[in-house]
């Protein structure tokens, strides 16, 4: 057993947060207040080549592993959680899912762009009435036009929609599911941004497509893959968002303890109290106990162990420690934890995302279940 990440990892860690230090720090509360979309700074972060961590250098990636792109993700959640958001979209449900099952013109058209941070990338599964259950519920269509394919229906909750240039879109044609590669001057439409309680400055939105034409070259994997995709894809997906609330809950635990090291209450710091450790206590270990299982659902997932349980269990406690360690967080800070001051209210409606996010909770501990009473 070895603990230690490996070189190249920490290499690319260290070069997150130095960037995110001095780049997405100064404007996290303003990302949030404003829901801001730093375009600028997330081509920089192409311009370093932390993009397209898992795709291979013939298409201008890193060639790097999950466990990886995760680590980065929890960085830059650490500074702000919408724009760990928006990354972990970008680079994994689309980056990624475009390198693994894209062929080669597909992967020369697309991925340098989105790679070097050019054009943003959303991913288009969700529908009004389709959202746990997404493929079943779907209403967005295709149909065969000859050698061309029509496309028709809307999607919601759409992570980077306002902003994106390439969509990854899901269609059914009766029980046929297919993936296709959209681009925002197909005539796809994004009529709507939604607004939040959280996650601000990664933009949401609303996607239509009104007979919007596009050749066979844009499916992704063959006709009548999309369920495939959808399946294979989705184990990465789970433990590679996992890092997400693991950033959000490391800062809420830093920013606890320096409070609970400076605030006075009684005549004694209130870290002197017995009750504000125990909670430090339970923080600390709640959150290691969560970074351990997301490195393993990691590093799972890169040797391509299938058991779909260990994603969806590190999701689910990465998801559910954020909550409750921004919660706790937010109590150490008494009121001032309660006012746009200072950033733990921020933390909070961050967290409760994961939650909902990339499948709820609910839906996790299904998989879960399954999964265990299958073995
Ligand atoms: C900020 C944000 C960003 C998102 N980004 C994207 C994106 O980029 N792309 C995309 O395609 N989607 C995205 N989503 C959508 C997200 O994946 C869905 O919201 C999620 O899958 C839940 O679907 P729903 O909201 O329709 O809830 P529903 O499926 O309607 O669920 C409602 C409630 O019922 C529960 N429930 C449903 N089925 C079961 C069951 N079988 N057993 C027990 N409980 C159940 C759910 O857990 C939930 O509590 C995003 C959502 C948000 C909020």
């Amino acid at each position: 057993m070895d603990f230690n990440l490996p070189e190249e990892t920490i290499a690319v860690r260290d070069l997150v947060t130095e960037f995110s230090k001095k780049n997405i720090e100064p404007i996290a509360a303003r990302i949030d207040k404003e829901e801001l979309f730093p375009t600028q700074i997330f081509r920089e972060l192409g311009r370093l080549g932390l993009l397209g961590l898992t795709v291979t250098e013939e298409y201008g990636g890193a060639g790097m592993n999950y466990l990886t792109e995760g680590v980065a993700l929890e960085e830059i959640s650490y500074y702000s959680g919408s724009f760990g958001l928006s990354y972990g979209a970008h680079n994994n449900l689309v980056v990624d899912n475009l390198f693994r099952n894209g062929n080669r013109e597909q992967k020369e058209r697309y991925l340098p762009g989105l790679v070097s941070g050019e054009k943003i990338g959303s991913l288009c599964l969700t529908e009004p009435g389709a959202g746990s259950d997404a493929l079943g519920g779907m209403l967005t269509t295709y149909e065969s036009r000859g050698e061309k394919y029509e496309i028709n229906g809307s999607k919601t909750f759409i992570t980077n929609a306002p902003v994106a240039d390439v969509f990854l879109v899901y269609a059914r044609s009766g029980k046929s599911y297919s993936a296709f590669i959209l681009e925002r001057n197909d005539g796809v439409e994004t009529p709507k941004k939604i607004r939040k309680l959280g996650m601000k400055g990664s933009p949401t939105g609303e996607v239509v497509f009104r007979n919007v034409i596009v050749g066979k070259e844009r499916i992704l994997k063959g006709e009548g893959q999309g369920r495939n995709i959808i399946y294979q894809g989705l184990n990465a997906e789970r433990a590679v968002l996992a890092f997400g609330p693991l950033g959000i809950a490391r800062r809420a635990l830093d920013e606890a303890i320096s409070y609970s090291n400076q605030r006075e209450q009684f005549g004694k710091k209130i870290g002197e109290f017995e009750l504000i450790q125990e909670k430090l206590a339970y923080m600390f270990t709640r959150l290691e106990s969560a970074r351990l299982l997301a490195y393993k659902a990691a590093i799972m997932v890169g040797e391509k162990i299938a058991d779909p349980s260990y994603a969806a269990a590190s999701i689910m406690m990465a998801s559910e420690t954020a909550t409750q360690i921004a919660k706790d967080a937010l109590q150490i800070f008494g009121g001032y934890g309660y006012t746009e001051d200072y950033p733990l209210e921020r933390l909070l409606r961050d967290a409760i995302l994961y939650e909902i996010g990339a499948g709820t909770t609910e839906i996790r501990k299904v998989v879960i279940a399954r999964s265990l009473l299958k073995r």
